[in-house]
């Protein structure tokens, strides 16, 4: 078992606190960076599948997610004509299985609770390199921090640190579709407990419940909308986004009010990235820094919280970071390869703007729906 170790963990972000409050609880000393001044987070909703609410379990957090959030008992997608493309409920795929519609800011300020180290981040300091033998990060080009045991690095999907350990990625395509995300007020429940994507050819939108902020604010359902990058900035400052949300999803209309204005909405672009390698020398990649995908399947902050979770049983396991590194090396890309498999399908059918790889996308999903090979995949990628 390694002793204590002075480790540095760049990113404050799901997957950072996570490997935080992991590694704090094995003794190691943390040293914790984010770019942003403050250490709190932007966006609207998620949905946690159960394997996220397993990793909330284990991290004691999962009642207080509950207690703010929205319980999801299906998955579904229909087009706006109203025909039924899939409705895939948990509990068909494992008994007593749900998913929880979270905000965003909600997970993470619980994940903060739980963080001894919150008070002591060194916010506002951008890493922009690494010395991975030796074990120092860099803020500009002369500013080091270290000599570090370990050095974590969580900064997200478009980390700067990335091709410095891993300078061979498989793939890094970069999205030419962003995700138009918001939240809306819906204190009568009109959202219901499912995720429903509407689909309309080359474009649609999700709605989900959510919960609340916190458990006395009030209740909110969240939405994600396809739009081109190059559109996203103009569909959201001119408030085409109403327009297309009433158009693909009429029953949200009278959440529509305007107590919701443009600049509450965030763009979120994304990347597609395989890695061959996760570690070099004394530095480890986790979460979407490691393996950003599309957010079609809604994993990406499970895989970051699992992601912390195998490193610290690696380094549980193992008498030096080397050995612990390259052991998480080999098995986190065997656990990682099914959701990469099904995210390198899903991208071109889900973010493409040809309306014929749309409709392909819609008769494929409808005639898949109930066979049981669907089930299967579902089974696989959200239990
Ligand atoms: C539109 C959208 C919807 C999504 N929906 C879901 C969902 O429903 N369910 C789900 O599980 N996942 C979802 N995801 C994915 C999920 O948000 C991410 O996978 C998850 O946040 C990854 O965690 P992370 O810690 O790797 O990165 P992040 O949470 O992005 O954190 C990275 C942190 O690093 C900081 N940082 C960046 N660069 C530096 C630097 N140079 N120096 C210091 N700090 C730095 C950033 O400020 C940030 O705080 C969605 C993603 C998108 C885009």
């Amino acid at each position: 078992v390694i002793g204590p170790s002075s480790v540095a963990i760049v990113g404050y972000g799901i997957g950072g606190v996570a490997a935080a409050i992991r590694l704090r609880r094995q003794g190691h000393q943390i040293t914790h960076f984010e770019r942003n001044n403050s250490v709190s987070v932007l966006g609207a909703g998620m949905l946690l599948h159960p394997p996220a609410l397993r990793q909330l379990h284990t991290l004691n957090l999962l009642e207080a997610a509950a207690s703010c959030g929205a319980l999801v008992r299906s998955v579904g997608a229909q087009t706006i004509s109203g025909e039924q493309l899939m409705d895939i409920n948990y509990t068909d795929l494992l008994a007593g299985q749900c998913g929880l519609g979270i905000q965003r800011r909600a997970l993470h300020r619980l994940l903060s609770s739980a963080d001894a180290g919150r008070e002591a981040v060194v916010s506002g300091c951008s890493i922009e390199s690494a010395d991975t033998q030796r074990g120092y990060l860099f803020e500009g080009p002369t500013k080091a921090h270290g000599p570090f045991d370990l050095i974590v690095i969580a900064d997200g999907t478009h980390s700067v640190l990335r091709d410095q350990i891993a300078n061979s990625a498989r793939r890094n395509d970069f999205a030419k579709s962003a995700a138009l995300v918001g939240l809306l007020h819906d204190p009568q429940g009109v959202a219901g407990e499912r995720l429903v994507q509407y689909f309309d050819s080359n474009r649609h939108v999700s709605v989900w419940p959510v919960g609340s902020a916190s458990p006395v604010d009030p209740q909110y359902c969240s939405f994600a909308m396809n739009v081109p990058l190059v559109d996203a900035p103009a569909f959201r400052d001119q408030g085409r986004w109403r327009t297309e949300l009433l158009r693909l999803c009429p029953n949200v209309g009278q959440l529509l009010n305007d107590t919701v204005n443009n600049s509450d909405l965030h763009i979120f672009s994304y990347r597609d990235v395989e890695l061959s390698r996760y570690a070099a020398g004394c530095a480890v990649l986790i979460g979407d820094a490691a393996h950003s995908m599309s957010p079609q399947l809604g994993v990406g902050a499970q895989l970051a919280m699992e992601d912390a979770d195998v490193l610290a049983h690696c380094l549980a396991e193992h008498q030096n970071v080397p050995t612990a590194l390259r052991t998480y090396s080999k098995t986190r890309p065997l656990q990682l390869q099914r959701y990469q498999q099904a995210s390198r399908w899903i991208t071109p059918l889900f973010q493409s703007d040809s309306r014929l790889l749309a409709a392909v996308r819609n008769r494929l999903i409808s005639s898949m729906a109930h066979t049981p090979l669907l089930k299967s995949i579902a089974k696989e990628l959200l239990t």
